[in-house]
This record gives C-alpha cells, structure tokens and sequence, in this order.
C-alpha cells in the first residue's frame, strides 16, 4: 500500500512553529494521505530552541491531526524524502520575499531529484506577515504573541526569555 499512497514532507526549522506553519501543516494535511513535518536539526542560525524543544512544539501543535507526525532530518532534503517515500515537499509562500530563494531551492532539489515535486501552499493572509524571528523579537521586548502561536508555545517562549535574562 505503501507505493499508493501521497507523502509530502514539510521541512524547516520552526524555532518556534508558528500558527502559520500550523495553517500550512493543515491545508497539507488535506491534500496528501501523509505529511511528515521534518525539523532541520544542522542549521546554520543558531536556533533559540533545541531540537528537542521545537520538536515538542510541533508535536503538541499537531497532536489533532492523524495523519501529519514530525521527524528530524540532518543532511540533503532530497535523500531524506526519497528514505521516507515522499514524492512532494511542501513550503509555505508569504510574500514575494520568499519567492526568489524558494525558486532557486525548488529548482535545485528538482535537478538533484526529478521524482520530487516541491508545491507552494500560502497560508490564510492573517498570517502572512508572520515568521519565527519576528514572534521572538515581539517575545523579547515583552509584546503579546498569543494570537500567533499557541498557548503552549507562548509559554516556552516566555520561560525562555525569562531564562536568557
Ligand atoms: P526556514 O526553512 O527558512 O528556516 P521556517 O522553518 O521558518 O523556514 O519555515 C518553514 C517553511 O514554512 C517555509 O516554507 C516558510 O516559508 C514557511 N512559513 C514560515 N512562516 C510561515 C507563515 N507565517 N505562513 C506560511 N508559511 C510560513
């Protein structure tokens, strides 16, 4: 059945998942029979969260949703789509900002994979301006961020800061 079915991987580093992450993870959830969110473990940013932080997020986030589950990856997207028998990867466009490295990115795991077709999903616009490093700027300097990711996530953000000093 294996062969049958759609899997689609959803890589990136969510430092924190945000809710327009959670919005992309369900409208793929929708469209593909699985979704494995894969959480980039050898960033070159040095992440705010540890690996296994963001991966307890992310499943707390997802933890509704029967068909989407998380895993972590290290190495060439492609490889590890290819290990897991996905034939999509799935990214989230916000704005004609991301397009240009999207493009080359899309472009470059094509040629490494031919098999493997990176789609483009835009989250609801309430989120469009959203991303990781915004919410922990907002976090830092006290600001409310409770309508961009969730609770569970506020406070992990909050105790972190807190922690950082
Ligand atoms: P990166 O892989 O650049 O570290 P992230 O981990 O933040 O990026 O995000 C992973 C994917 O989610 C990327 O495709 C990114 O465009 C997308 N994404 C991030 N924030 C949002 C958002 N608010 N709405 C929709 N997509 C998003």
């Amino acid at each position: 059945m294996q062969g049958h079915k759609k899997i689609a991987i959803y890589p990136g580093t969510f430092d924190p998942i945000t809710l327009g992450h959670i919005d992309i993870i369900e409208r793929g959830s929708k469209l593909f029979d699985e979704v494995i969110v894969t959480l980039a473990v050898n960033v070159a940013k040095e992440p705010l969260f540890s690996t296994s932080e963001r991966q307890q997020m992310i499943e707390e986030a997802i933890g509704g949703i029967p068909n989407v589950r998380v895993e972590r990856f290290e190495g060439l997207l492609v490889d590890f789509a290819e290990k897991k028998g996905a034939t999509v990867i799935i990214r989230g466009l916000r704005a004609i900002s991301d397009f240009e490295y999207e493009f080359q990115m899309a472009l470059m795991n094509r040629h490494l994979a031919d098999g493997i077709t990176t789609v483009f999903l835009m989250p609801h616009e309430k989120y469009t301006y959203l991303n990781s490093t915004i919410i922990k700027d907002v976090a830092a300097f006290g600001g409310d961020i409770r309508k961009f990711v969730t609770n569970f996530v506020a406070e992990k953000l909050i105790d972190k800061i807190q922690k950082k000093g």
